[in-house]
């Protein structure tokens, strides 16, 4: 089977319950859904299922409300030149395509990835990396996109290497979704591309349920975990899919035994149409707050929100610390609290 691209594929697959106001919640992002992760949808349970809710589109997406942004994290105000974005003096962002191995429906580029959105030319990347080139601040380069790992092993190669040609980048770090939904592409020829030898190579794969790691999946990522890349998770925080704390157990505990480290817990962001994916940030921290008695440190994520409007992300809690006029309490992981006395 290929990657379901279309409302009549999905329905063909019986991953679809026919509505006609589907065809607008279709123009607004592209369709895809890899073989693997179609295989995963639980087809008796539709309206629920976990994966399915991540990557076939809903009704719900033509709702758009007041708050909500076409740009949500503000990478249009930091963007210098085309494929950049410069938010922290010693890092970029180089998004060299738009294209993904699937269409995430809470995607927080939502406006700006599919298969319209065209790579990099040769010039404007060739500037990009003039850009990268004339600051010796940049320490670390991050390929997403769309999603990096959609570049051919050759090309990939080529500019792994340009960039490590730049003397002070340090680290190239990859944000990546196809480990996880497409780990079929994960050949030796891709892996053997991300070890261009002088910088520090970290790649971060998005994973938001423990179904995503089925075995071929698995494999995957021990295949770059042998090959010796650091392997990091990141998890978008969403209704339906992992807002309960066992199911963001299960999913840490996975991702750590499949050599993942967690890193970030994103709070979803006020991407326009995603209200239906959306928590409280209260409700995140009291997730968070219940993982922290039960999880081993190596499975605990930092809970993150972009600020919209281009300022970054910050975590956002829980607070273990509470100010007194005496001395500071503490909470502990059980919710015990404790005073810590003055410096
Ligand atoms: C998320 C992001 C980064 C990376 O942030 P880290 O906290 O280092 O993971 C860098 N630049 C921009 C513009 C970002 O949105
Ligand atoms: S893989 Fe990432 S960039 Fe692509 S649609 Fe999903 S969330 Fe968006």
């Amino acid at each position: 089977m290929p990657t379901l691209r279309s409302l009549d594929a999905l329905e063909r697959e019986g991953l679809l319950l026919p509505d006609p106001r589907l065809e607008e919640a279709a123009q607004s992002m592209a369709i895809a859904v890899t073989p693997e992760m179609a295989a995963l949808i639980d087809r008796a349970n539709l309206a629920n299922d976990p994966i399915a809710r991540q990557f076939v589109p809903s009704v719900q997406e033509t709702e758009i409300a007041a708050a909500e942004l076409a740009d949500p994290i503000g990478d249009e105000a930091r963007s210098p030149v085309k494929g950049i974005v410069h938010r922290y003096p010693d890092r970029v962002l180089l998004k060299p395509l738009h294209v993904c191995p699937v269409y995430c429906r809470f995607c927080f580029r939502r406006e700006k990835v599919g298969p319209g959105g065209e790579a990099l030319s040769a010039d404007e990347m060739a500037a990009a990396l003039a850009y990268i080139r004339a600051r010796p601040e940049i320490w670390e380069v991050i390929l997403t996109g769309g999603d990096p790992l959609m570049l051919a092993p050759r090309r990939l190669a080529d500019l792994m290497n340009a960039l490590a040609a730049i003397p002070h980048v340090a680290i190239v770090r990859l944000h990546s979704r196809v480990p996880i939904v497409d780990p079929g592409r994960v050949t030796a020829e891709l892996v053997q591309a991300l070890k261009p030898g002088r910088v520090g190579v970290w790649l971060a794969v998005h994973c938001n349920h423990a179904r995503e790691l089925a075995g071929p999946t698995r494999a995957a990522l021990a295949r770059l975990a042998d090959a010796g890349l650091p392997l990091m998770g990141q998890t978008v925080l969403l209704k339906g899919v992992n807002d309960e704390v066992e199911t963001l157990e299960q999913l840490m505990r996975a991702l750590v035994a499949a050599r993942v480290k967690p890193y970030y817990l994103h709070h979803p962001d006020l991407v326009r149409g995603t209200g239906h994916f959306r928590v409280s940030i209260e409700h995140g921290q009291a997730l968070m707050r219940a993982l922290r008695g039960r999880l081993s440190g190596l499975a605990q994520p930092t809970y993150v929100l972009d600020v919209p409007g281009g300022h970054g992300k910050v975590p956002v809690g829980p607070a273990y610390l509470a100010d007194d006029p005496q001395a500071m309490t503490v909470e502990d992981a059980f919710g015990g609290q404790h005073r810590y006395p003055p410096a």
